[in-house]
């Protein structure tokens, strides 16, 4: 007799469901990321999973018309499945299925099958936990495969043959690294090996399916966890070759250069603890791209990598195009974030000047707060006395920006002086010497000369365009 687990289905929504199957006189079951994530006690996710025994659409519309407010059916008739979504869930309704491969495509041949056929094809034994619906199994629990003892034993385990299922569908091997990462779990070790035999075969995944498992990866409490497996198995070099060129300390003359790699990956897991920014926590795994291109070994100064920032910035639309991620303003913050990396560096290990201050928050603009906390997460030394250091450094240019913010305005500078103003106090068509005297003005801003204010700007104006001999003409 299988135990009985009704909690899991304390809400209405499931007898409801158990009675409509059993008016059809179908068996349905909830299965997959909801019975996993009740055993977990990782809380009730708003997303469930229900297969049938026959039909899932025509269960899904019995079910809409036994609700209140007969909620609508979306049907996708090519996948034979159907969706509804009442009070705050998201019910999908699959038929039980058999799915047989063709090796290359991820798209299976699909025939209806029983509740078995259908937990085979799914991908980890703690994803195919199923729990009876109907009045005469209600709450009983089917785990063919020890699902629930690799849920305490937090194990990634596949129920067939582990090459056989990543080679049929080789997002699976993504998808196992990313619950790893999720869940803080293991990968069973004839798994990881299957996953590395069959790492080519992730070129038949679409490069959307492939980022989207990235970016949960990338939003996990340790991304370095799902990193770390990535690099072991080889996938990163498909995916992110710009990282994997990273790895590895070069010693020349006794010089050696840090592993930015294992830097990079630190740097993430630290970015991590301060913010929930999918795209600066983006910014913190691209930060020293430009590293691998860029590195020289010199006799007197030793590795150097000189304009990394800006290679690297260059390098992230490449990256965000090849991945077909968007390139749009977020594809331009991690670049701003990337090319700006080492600003308030510098800044902090020389005396904090107002100037350097005001530019930094020039070019940062809105984003140097983003800006500190990835230079804060920068810092991976292990020398507590060194890492006091910086992060003093860091708290003083961060106290510094709010007093200078404060008294210049600089974070959305807008010129004290218009162009309009310019031509019309020099008599000026549009012309050159209108972008002189506006650079002009926003330099001794900045440099501290005279005030972000429109009146001493205009007095310096005048005396700028005396300079450049121009004639008043009011
Ligand atoms: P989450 O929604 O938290 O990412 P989930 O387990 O619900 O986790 P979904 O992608 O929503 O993941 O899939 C629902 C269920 O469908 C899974 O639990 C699993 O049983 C099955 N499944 C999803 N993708 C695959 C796949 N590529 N191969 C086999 N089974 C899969
Ligand atoms: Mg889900």
């Amino acid at each position: 007799m299988e135990e009985l687990y009704t909690k899991v289905l304390s809400d209405p929504i499931f007898k409801c469901i158990g009675q409509a199957a059993d008016e059809l006189q179908v068996d349905a079951y909830v299965i997959g990321g909801f019975v996993r994530d009740f055993f977990l006690g990782r809380g009730t996710p708003k997303d469930i999973d229900i297969v049938a025994v026959g039909s899932g659409i025509t269960l899904a519309k019995k079910v809409a018309s036994k609700l209140k407010g007969q909620p609508r059916v979306k049907v996708f008739k090519n996948f034979g499945t159907a969706m509804l979504k009442y009070q705050g869930w998201e019910v999908e309704f699959v038929g039980a299925r058999k799915e047989s491969y063709q090796r290359d495509s991820r798209k299976p041949i699909v025939e209806n099958g029983t509740l078995e056929d259908d937990q085979n094809r799914r991908d980890f034994t703690i994803n195919a936990l199923a729990i009876g619906l109907n009045a005469h199994i209600f709450g009983e629990l089917l785990d063919p495969f020890n699902g629930l003892k690799d849920v305490s034993a937090k194990i990634i385990r596949t129920p067939l043959e582990p090459s056989i299922t990543y080679s049929d569908d080789p997002l699976r091997m993504l998808r196992a690294i990313r619950f790893a990462t999720q869940l803080n779990f293991e990968i069973e070790l004839r798994s990881l090996q299957a996953i590395s035999a069959n790492k080519d075969r992730i070129s038949i995944i679409s490069k959307e399916r492939i980022v989207d498992e990235i970016h949960k990866i990338v939003m996990t409490p340790k991304p370095s966890v799902g990193f770390r497996l990535l690099h072991e198995t080889d996938l990163l070099h498909f995916i992110l070759p710009e990282l994997v060129a990273l790895q590895g300390i070069e010693e020349i003359e006794g010089q050696r250069h840090k592993d930015n790699f294992w830097h990079t990956l630190e740097v993430v897991d630290n970015i991590a603890r301060a913010t929930d920014n999918l795209w600066l926590r983006w910014a913190a795994l691209l930060h020293d791209i430009g590293k691998a291109p860029t590195k020289k070994f010199h006799k007197k100064i030793g590795w150097t990598f000189h304009g990394h920032e800006f290679v690297g910035s260059k390098m992230v639309y490449k990256l965000f195009k090849r991945l077909r991620m968007p390139l749009n303003e977020k594809m331009k913050f991690v670049q701003k974030m990337v090319l700006l990396s080492s600003r308030p560096i510098i800044l902090s290990e020389n005396h904090v000047t107002d100037s350097a201050v005001r530019r930094l928050i020039f070019d940062a603009g809105e984003d140097i707060d983003d800006l500190m906390t990835l230079c804060e997460a920068d810092i991976t030394t292990k020398n507590p006395k060194k890492q006091r250091k910086y992060l003093n450094n860091f708290r003083r240019v961060r106290e510094k920006i709010v007093a200078v913010e404060e008294r210049d305005r600089i974070r959305n500078f807008q010129p004290p002086i218009s162009g309009e103003e310019i031509m019309h106090t020099f008599n000026l068509r549009p012309s050159k010497e209108i972008g002189i005297i506006k650079d002009a003005i926003k330099e001794a801003i900045l440099e501290g000369e005279i005030p972000n204010e429109h009146d001493a700007a205009h007095e310096f104006m005048l005396i700028k365009g005396k300079e450049l001999g121009l004639k008043q003409h009011i």
